[in-house]
């Protein structure tokens, strides 16, 4: 490593802690001046600012989770409280909920360590098969591909057919999206005749916002030659861990503070230990202390050999709450108690399973009244769903009335990693 980039990432990790926790003070006594919220939680938790000196004093403060925020950020739109007024903010994402989060920053770092990990720089050319509609997700792949250099091909979520033509035409070398996509892309480019190892220059790939399953990854490093990398992060937090080449865990950027407690008392669990991942972003922007991602991790502490000394994240196991990711978008009970609550409190349950690459969503629906299954009904339901949840449903299937217990989960997730 020998750019910008090595300087903070091969710290010792006496001199990292030192300047976190230095972050963490400002940015918990700029919260307090700035923010109605954080100075309402510190007071009514009666702490004052200037104690929290340390991620070790962060402790004391509650885990926000993402359900909690959308509460939140509904009782307070848009922030909930958390901004900082003084600062001009340049874009505004969504994410289903509705949660709303500030664009942190043009210069900051968003997730070029993890394409610099990747080897990722200016010789590549990366489509960028990331939404940039409305959620963070493009844009701020595309904000890190530039800072290392790379040219970015803003393809987005055209479809697979378009994707294979820019690869084809413009000598694409790095694919940036999710695993199932890339998987699509190859698969129809094999359905255009052409050889996708043969015909094409992709060579890496960074995947977000699902899991990389081992298989996946073996046949696209050995079918297909390309070296794959998998980045970790939240839209509300930004860019919070990376693989280097090593692959043995994810490296956690210097940007973030990173917890790892049991969900069920918020405090810190021992070093290696499985936990629930929580996130602050040092930041002077969105003052969000101790964000739960809802995600189970264990903490990696020895060296690793690429010379990155920070601490890493061993994956991800699974996730703490009811709440689950179908195809990169999360779906919480909150948002199926609100479709629910549109179809007078109908009974019904979502089934998240998996089928090779790719996640099935099923809807499980009593028939309550004789319109429920009707086109018009189902496609009344199936808009609504989609309006608060984002995902598409794949399956609608429909039971008798009384056949979904009180006891059942609204969320049932059958998937196995
Ligand atoms: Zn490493």
């Amino acid at each position: 490593m020998n750019n910008l980039f090595d300087k903070k990432e091969s710290w010792g990790k006496r001199k990292r802690k030192s300047q976190q926790d230095r972050a963490l003070a400002e940015m918990v006594k700029l919260g307090f001046e700035k923010s109605e919220h954080v100075k309402a939680l510190l007071d009514n938790h009666k702490i004052n600012p200037d104690t929290i000196k340390s991620r070790e004093d962060l402790e004391c403060l509650p885990v926000t989770s993402r359900e909690k925020l959308v509460e939140m950020e509904m009782d307070d739109p848009p922030y909930a409280g958390l901004e900082n007024p003084d600062v001009s903010i340049d874009r505004i994402f969504t994410s289903p909920g509705p949660v709303y989060e500030p664009h942190l920053s043009e210069t900051d770092y968003l997730w070029a360590r993890a394409f610099f990990a990747a080897g990722i720089g200016p010789k590549d050319i990366a489509l960028n098969a990331f939404s940039y509609h409305l959620v963070a997700a493009g844009l701020t792949f595309h904000t890190g591909l530039r800072r290392v250099g790379a040219t970015v091909v803003p393809s987005g979520t055209s479809s697979s057919q378009v994707q294979v033509q820019l690869i084809k035409d413009l000598k694409v070398t790095a694919y940036v999206g999710t695993p199932s996509f890339l998987k699509a892309i190859i698969d129809k480019s094999k359905e255009m005749g052409f050889d996708f190892k043969k015909d094409f220059l992709v060579k890496k790939a960074c995947f977000a916002a699902e899991p990389l399953l081992p298989g996946l990854r073996r046949s696209f490093e050995n079918d297909y030659g390309i070296d794959t990398y998998q980045m970790y992060g939240a839209t509300e937090v930004g860019d919070v861990a990376y693989e280097c080449s090593e692959k043995k865990g994810w490296h956690i950027c210097e940007e973030t503070i990173v917890e790892i407690v049991d969900p069920t008392t918020g405090k810190n669990v021992p070093d290696g230990e499985l936990g629930e991942v929580v996130v602050t972003r040092l930041n002077n922007i969105f003052f969000l202390l101790r964000f739960g991602t809802g995600d189970l991790s264990r903490l990696i502490t020895e060296a690793c050999p690429c010379g990155r000394t920070s601490y890493r994240l061993a994956g991800i196991a699974g996730r703490v709450g009811d709440a689950v990711k179908v195809r990169g978008l999360f779906v919480a009970p909150s948002q199926i108690k609100m479709i629910q609550s549109k179809f007078n409190n109908l009974p019904l349950q979502v089934v998240v399973s998996r089928s090779g690459h790719e996640d099935i969503l099923k809807l499980r629906i009593e028939k309550i009244s004789h319109e429920i299954g009707s086109s018009p009904w189902e496609e009344d339901f199936k808009k609504i769903f989609r309006e608060i949840c984002t995902v598409r449903i794949d399956h609608l299937e429909y039971l008798n009335a009384g056949e979904i217990k009180p006891q059942e989960k609204l969320i049932l997730d059958q998937r196995q990693y």
